[in-house]
């Protein structure tokens, strides 16, 4: 049933947004798009102004018209038409090399004109230049009032590479000015994920190992790499998906309730789950699965394998599925599986809790052996936000007892009736509006890469090569006899 919702337009105050890199694909296909749909629903104040900084030649027509096109493709019928002539008075393009001191004052001598906005920097390029940019800024006195400094993911290669660049930025601005965005803490899905948890008295004293048997997180995509192979190759799945993504995700199943949903409550239970997590032992190997996809279909489209793309060999991971504890009374024994990849069956991310059997069963042998499941409560990132519990019901009709699963489906798009902001609609005008809660610490982030540290050392030591799978399927066969062996199966496997 739909039903009106009580979403509610909260304007920001006025701000300048400056995009550095705000050519490249991440600006146009995801920045832009969300400030014009926070525009179209009436959040942006009329002096908000957005500066697309890059090195090329171009004017502001030419750049106008190039996020105009980005626009209408991301945004397909959703584009705003109305309400694109009074965005694009707001843009401009810069041109400037943030490598350059000089580029710098003329920037300042824009910004000046409004010296009451906030001053939100968001750095779209590659790490290396968020240390220069952030000198950049400082010596012309741009750092000051207030401004923020959003920097993209993934910072560094391991625990001391984001540091040496964290320090460069930490060097200029202070940490409360410092935004480390992952987009999927911005996710409708994610943030419901802490309503249901510490909204609904149901789950509240089954959110443990008494009660749960095992937790999956699944991030899969259909695309590859293609011309970003290249990119990609210096990270892999893990430094791409799990050091972040999977990670925040894990926190916010596995996090004890904070007192308040507030910046630093929220973040501190975060930090405690990633200091929890189990250090790699001895079972390594059983307990991480790297793949790299071959070629293969996707639907009927036959597509290349990694390697072809890439043009070179290469052991980078597109695919990792892995098994982990969080070592607290809360999660003793509870295994975490984690598994993403590119090129998988389908994009598809998911949250399965599944829940232990029920103490003793008071159905005949047959019954308690064929039919009867444990409770799943899933949560769907993507594509169709929604929360499922799958329970078990009796299979309607004559003929005696019989158990089936059904499940309590709840699809936000159809039971709400209202446009889904995408993450970076929410997380964008947060910056703005200096709320860091949805955004990660610094602290959070080193704990994320010391535990992830001895794996990848461990990888990059041995002389193993990632598992193949072939594109279109769910990863290499591996993945799932890692599961097996504890019994389990991967959500898409069990039985319906
Ligand atoms: P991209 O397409 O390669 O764009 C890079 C942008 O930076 C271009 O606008 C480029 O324009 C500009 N640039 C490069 N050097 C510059 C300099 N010295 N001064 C000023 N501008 C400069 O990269 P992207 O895919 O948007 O990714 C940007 C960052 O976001 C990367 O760190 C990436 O890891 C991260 N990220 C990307 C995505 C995504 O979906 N694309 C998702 C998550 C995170 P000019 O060459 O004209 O200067």
């Amino acid at each position: 049933m739909n039903q009106a919702s009580s979403a509610r337009i909260i304007p920001v105050d006025p701000f300048d947004y400056l995009v550095f890199g705000g050519t490249g694909d991440l600006a146009l296909r995801k920045l832009y798009p969300s400030l014009l749909q926070r525009d179209a629903d009436g959040q942006l104040p009329a002096k908000a102004r957005i500066f697309g900084a890059a090195r090329h030649d171009g004017d502001r027509q030419a750049f106008v018209d190039q996020v105009k096109a980005h626009c209408r493709e991301y945004l397909g019928p959703q584009f705003p038409e109305a309400a694109w002539e009074r965005f694009a008075e707001r843009l401009d393009y810069l041109r400037m090399d943030v490598t350059k001191t000089e580029d710098f004052a003329r920037l300042r001598d824009i910004l000046d004109h409004e010296p009451d906005a906030i001053r939100v920097y968001y750095l779209a390029m590659a790490p290396s230049l968020f240390g220069q940019t952030a000198a950049n800024l400082h010596a012309h006195g741009l750092h000051e009032n207030g401004a923020r400094i959003v920097l993209e993911k993934p910072v560094g290669r391991d625990l001391e590479t984001f540091q040496q660049i964290d320090d460069q930025v930490r060097a200029h601005f202070e940490e409360n000015q410092i935004y480390r965005i992952d987009h999927y803490l911005g996710k409708e899905t994610v943030q419901n994920l802490a309503a249901l948890r510490f909204s609904n008295i149901l789950f509240t004293h089954v959110w443990d190992a008494d009660y749960i048997d095992h937790v999956q997180i699944t991030v899969a995509e259909t695309v590859g790499l293609g011309e970003r192979a290249g990119y990609y190759d210096r990270y892999g799945a893990m430094r791409d998906m799990v050091q972040n993504h999977l990670l925040q995700l894990l926190c916010l199943v596995a996090m004890e309730p904070p007192s308040q949903l507030e910046q630093d409550m929220l973040r501190d239970e975060k930090l405690k789950v990633l200091r929890a997590l189990r250090p790699w032992g001895n079972t390594i190997s059983n307990d991480v699965v790297f793949g790299q996809y071959e070629k293969g279909n996707i639907g009927s489209q036959e597509v290349p394998g990694y390697l072809e793309e890439l043009g070179a060999d290469s052991r980078t991971e597109t695919f990792v599925a892995l098994r982990t504890y969080v070592d607290n009374w809360r999660w003793k024994g509870v295994p975490f599986y984690l598994r993403t990849g590119k090129r998988l069956a389908s994009r598809h991310s998911e949250i399965v809790i599944q829940f232990k059997n029920v103490a003793h069963s008071v159905f005949d042998e047959t019954i308690t052996a064929t039919q009867l499941q444990p409770n799943r409560l899933v949560l769907r990132l993507q594509p169709d936000e929604g929360v499922s519990l799958e329970l078990m019901t009796k299979d309607p009709g004559p003929g005696g007892m019989r158990l089936r699963q059904a499940k309590l489906d709840l699809s936000f798009q159809k039971e709400f009736d209202l446009h889904f902001p995408d993450a970076y609609e929410r997380l964008l005008l947060d910056v703005v509006r200096g709320n860091s809660t949805l955004f990660m610490r610094r602290d959070e982030v080193e704990a994320a890469w010391q535990w992830m540290g001895p794996l990848l050392t461990h990888w990059q030591d041995s002389s193993d090569k990632p598992r193949p799978y072939a594109a279109g399927s769910w990863g290499p066969l591996d993945s799932n006899y890692m599961i097996y062996k504890d019994n389990n199966r991967w959500h898409e496997e069990a039985p319906a």
